[in-house]
This record gives structure tokens, sequence and C-alpha cells, in this order.
């Protein structure tokens, strides 16, 4: 306050401390003077400002990072707030801020777009995705999805997230290429699945001529039998023929036998993936407590005999096709009880983890584990990691487990401990998906 009339002396300067620290000072004085109007004296105070001077310092810094981060960003970025009508409910939402991709992106300008209302900026008779954004700024329960727009023939994946109520932000990514790519693959995968089951299938039927004409073989072989059984033929001759015909011919009709029964289950276990992978799925939400009870039911008789121990957690729904998912964990759960150590009682242990729109199940053994060197391969078909243990199966159990998982646009993995046990993870959706 100026005293007479007086300006005040307000001004900012520095001192160094004794201690060599640099400190800044704010002074503010006035000048009183007596009746004859000559200065008397100054009356002020000073401030040691050091503290918010630093403070101003780091905010000002921090708003140019975000600032040249918000600018160079390759995802649109826009700020939004809602429209209200007289009674208070959101009608529309207006653009608050945007960055430059934003521009570059829709070819809107900045200037032209910040401040208008998303009908007229959009050019669309309702906004936009009204209802999600409404209910993310009103709750402020984020949300995110993918879309094709049309126009400009782009896949975007958004984000949408409430800085503060009645607020919005979406940030959008083009993802273009990466739909491209995966529609690729899974046209790949389709193709593959498609030759797969052409292949099982109508190998099935030379095998099972191979198997008819060695069985009329043996029967030829048989009619030889008895034909040389005849007293004129002569001793020597006999005895060769006998060699031939009790000896080598089942020898090799042994083995033709054998092979065949192994194409067979070959040919059935590529037959069961190709038929897992072309499966329609019908996805809804999936009751996965209810679904492990079954499954433990299932393995009642065995889980019982072995005297096993199984807590299975509350665990979250997910998002998927029931008779899928239940052969999916009906196979870790086979193979825990199959993999177990004899040598222990079995433990079984299910929890589940929220991760944002996924959900991770984890299905925990103390079984044999798995050594390090085989945990990339187990999820090959027909690999096992030792086929002379007796209870060894085909080796598709987990080859079918990632097919139904990536299925699910989901994923699975698993860590293992030689000796002490193996936890396999399987992340699913916990939201409405399409293939
Ligand atoms: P299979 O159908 O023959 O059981 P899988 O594809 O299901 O084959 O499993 C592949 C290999 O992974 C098995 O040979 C087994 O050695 C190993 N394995 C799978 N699950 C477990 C487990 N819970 N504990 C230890 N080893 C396991």
């Amino acid at each position: 306050m100026a005293i007479n009339g007086e300006k005040e002396f307000n001004t900012e300067f520095r001192v160094v401390w004794r201690d060599g620290s640099i400190h800044n000072i704010r002074a503010l004085a006035v000048v009183q003077r007596d009746d004859s109007g000559r200065p008397v004296r100054m009356i002020g105070t000073n401030w040691d400002i050091t503290l918010q001077k630093h403070a101003e310092e780091a905010l000002r810094e921090s708003e140019e990072k975000l600032n040249t981060l918000f600018g160079s960003m390759t995802e649109m970025v826009v700020l939004n707030e809602l429209v209200f009508d007289e009674s208070g409910q959101p009608f529309n939402y207006r653009l608050t801020d945007c960055n430059n991709a934003f521009s570059t992106i829709t070819g809107i300008e900045k200037e032209n777009a910040i401040g208008k209302i998303a009908t007229e900026l959009y050019q669309t008779e309702t906004p936009p995705f009204f209802t999600e954004y409404s209910r993310v700024a009103l709750t402020g329960v984020s949300y995110e999805y993918t879309t094709y727009f049309e126009p400009m023939d782009k896949y975007f994946s958004i984000s949408v997230v409430s800085p503060k109520k009645n607020t919005f932000a979406t940030i959008t990514t083009d993802i273009t290429g990466i739909r491209e790519i995966q529609n690729e693959i899974f046209a790949k995968n389709e193709e593959l699945e498609n030759y797969l089951y052409i292949a099982s299938h109508d190998l099935r039927s030379p095998l099972v001529n191979i198997q008819g004409f060695s069985r009329r073989l043996q029967k030829h072989a048989d009619s030889i039998k008895e034909i040389i059984s005849d007293p004129s033929i002569p001793a020597g001759i006999k005895s060769d023929l006998d060699h031939i015909l009790d000896e080598d011919v089942p020898k090799s009709l042994k083995y033709i036998f054998s092979s065949v029964t192994k194409m067979e289950a070959l040919l059935a276990g590529l037959l069961h993936l190709s038929r897992t992978g072309r499966t329609l799925m019908t996805i809804r939400e999936i009751d996965i407590n209810k679904l492990f009870h079954l499954i433990i039911g299932h393995y009642n008789f065995q889980l019982t005999e072995l005297n096993a121990v199984v807590n299975i957690s509350e665990l979250p729904t997910c998002y998927g096709d029931e008779n899928l998912l239940n052969q999916l964990f009906s196979n870790i759960i086979g193979n825990a009880i199959k993999y177990r150590d004899k040598n222990r009682q079995l433990l079984l242990d299910i929890t589940a983890q929220i991760e944002f729109r996924k959900v991770v199940y984890s299905i925990r053994d103390n079984g044999m584990g798995i050594d390090q060197r085989h945990l990339e391969k187990i999820w090959d078909i027909f690999y096992k990691v030792d086929a002379s243990q007796p209870d060894a199966g085909d080796g598709l159990g987990l080859s079918i487990v990632k097919r139904i998982a990536e299925k699910h646009n989901g994923r699975i993995r698993v860590e293992s401990e030689p000796g002490k046990g193996s936890v396999f993870f399987v992340e699913l959706q916990r939201f409405e998906f399409a293939e």
C-alpha cells in the first residue's frame, strides 16, 4: 500500500548467504514522509522466496516438457468438456484443447477446433460416442475401444479418461498398420488350419487302405500256408516257406500295424487341433468359479484317490467360449495331476488377478516341474518332455491350450522350477470382444 501517494518499493534480488548458498529475496517497502513532505523513513519487509522460486522454475520446466510431449506425440490427444442443457443433462461436448497430431490426422486446424461443440466440429447429427464419453466424464471410469473410421479408411484405438469431473480426454492411436498385420496373420492361420484339416482328413483314407490290405496280406499268407501243407510239396521248399510265413511276414505286418496306429493317433491329434482352431465361438460372460468347480468335479475320483488339496480363490469372471475354456483349464488341471511329484501330496492353488482389461488366472501345482530348456517347446504340437514317462500323453494338450488362449485374444505362459512345481498363467479378456 502506498502512503502519501508514494509508489511502493517492490523488488526481487539475490543474496549470497554466509554458507555460500544463493537466496531469492523479495523486498516490499514504502517511504514515510513528515508533514513538510521530507522522507523520514522506509517501512518494509523482506521475504526469502527461494523455495517458491524453485517450485515455480520446476513447474515451468515440467509444463514445457509436457507441452513439447503433447505437441510432438503421434497419438491424437483431445480434451473436451460436457455441455449441459437447462435441466442439467449433458447433451453435447466441447473441444477445449488438442495437440498437433489432431490437426495432422483430421485436417482441422487447432484454432478452428477449440471451443467448438462436437456436432458442429465433426459435422454429425449427434455427438460421436456420446454415451461412452459422457459416462467417463461423469463417473471417472476410463474406457478403451477400437474403431474403424470409414472416411479415412483407418483403424483407431481410443482410450478415454477423465482428468476432472465433467471433462474427458481421448487419446487416439492409429493402429491401421497393426490391424493389417493382424488380419494377415489371422488369414494365414485360417489357411494353415484349413490345410491341416484337409491333410489330416484326407490322409486317413489311404491309411485305412494300408490297414485293410495288410489284413488281406495276412489272409493270403494263411492261404499259402494251407497250400504248402500238401505232402507233395518238397520238404526243403516247405521249410523255407514256413520260415517266411511264420516269422518274416508276421514281423513285417506287426511293424505296419503299429506304424499305422501311430500315424492314426498323429492324424487324430492334428484333426483335433485344427477343429479347435476352426470352432465358431459363442462369446459370453463366463463364471470361472463355477467352471473350475465343474472341472475339479470331473477329476474328483483321481483327486480323492491322491488325497490332493485344491484351493480355489474367488475368481473374477471373463468373456469367452465356455466349451473351449473348459477344455483349456481341463488340460492344465489334467497335466498337474499327470505330472505330479509322486513323493508328495499334490497341492493345487487357483487364483486370479485383474490387470486393466484383462484377467490373469494362475494355476499353481507342486508337481515335478519343467526344466528351463523345455519351457519354450512345451507349447509345440506333439512335444513331450519325457516320452518314456508312463503317464505321458500325445504331446497335444498344451498346443490346444495355447490355440484356445489365442482365439480368445489372450495369452498363456508358464513359470516352473524342476522339483518344486509350475504355475500356468492364463490371460483372458474381462470385457466383451470379437474374435
Ligand atoms: P500331453 O498331452 O502329452 O500331456 P502337453 O502338451 O499337455 O502334453 O504337455 C507337454 C509337456 O509339458 C509334457 O510332456 C510334460 O512333460 C510337460 N508338462 C505339462 N504340464 C506340466 C506340469 N503341470 N508339470 C510338469 N510338466 C508339465
